[in-house]
């Protein structure tokens, strides 16, 4: 193991940017999360991410939703019927590629977001829930990354859940420290 530098540097973990309260939800609002936001930002380095405003939805904008088959499914606009699909794909591959060169260490994701959630509503074309999936920058984050320790905010409210989530945490980046 190198010497004790990891104890001088804070873990890096990505964030859906809304959490730590950035005004980027499609309503203009925000989800800041005072776990997230106040007790853990003493312990790592936050990288901020909304796939939403990135890929330059208004804020606020039309809500989105996921339609079709739960392997692969669409983002709709909820109104206009606009297919975001293929751009949101796009993005989350370059994104999660940038984020591989700035060796993170975790994920802490907006549950429930049909972009950053990890279990999501898919509907039919009707607009019947019709099951769940993953959002479209979580399904591709978790592909590129499956051993990172990626968690929905959700998860992180217990004491002793969050303790061991930030356990795995500074092991990834304990040991990324020791290659
Ligand atoms: S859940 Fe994700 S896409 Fe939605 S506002 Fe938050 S960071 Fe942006």
């Amino acid at each position: 193991m190198a010497d004790g530098n990891y104890l001088m540097t804070r873990p890096r973990v990505g964030i859906s940017s809304c959490l730590l309260g950035e005004e980027v939800r499609y309503d203009g609002g925000h989800k800041r999360n005072p776990v997230l936001a106040d007790i853990l930002s003493d312990q790592v380095e936050w990288v901020p991410v909304c796939p939403e405003f990135e890929i330059g939805m208004d804020v606020p904008r039309e809500p989105v939703r996921l339609v079709g088959e739960r392997s692969a499914p669409r983002m709709i606009g909820e109104e206009s019927g606009r297919d975001w699909t293929g751009k949101m794909e796009l993005f989350c591959a370059d994104r999660v590629e940038a984020l591989s060169k700035l060796e993170i260490h975790g994920f802490v994701l907006k549950s429930r977001s049909p972009s950053c959630g990890l279990k999501v509503p898919v509907h039919d074309d009707e607009g019947v829930e019709a099951g769940e999936t993953s959002g479209l920058f979580a399904r591709i984050l978790r592909e590129k990354f499956p051993l990172l320790p990626i968690v929905e905010e959700s998860e992180l409210e217990d004491n002793k859940a969050r303790e061991r989530w930030m356990k795995k945490v500074r092991t990834a980046a304990i040991r990324q420290t020791a290659e």
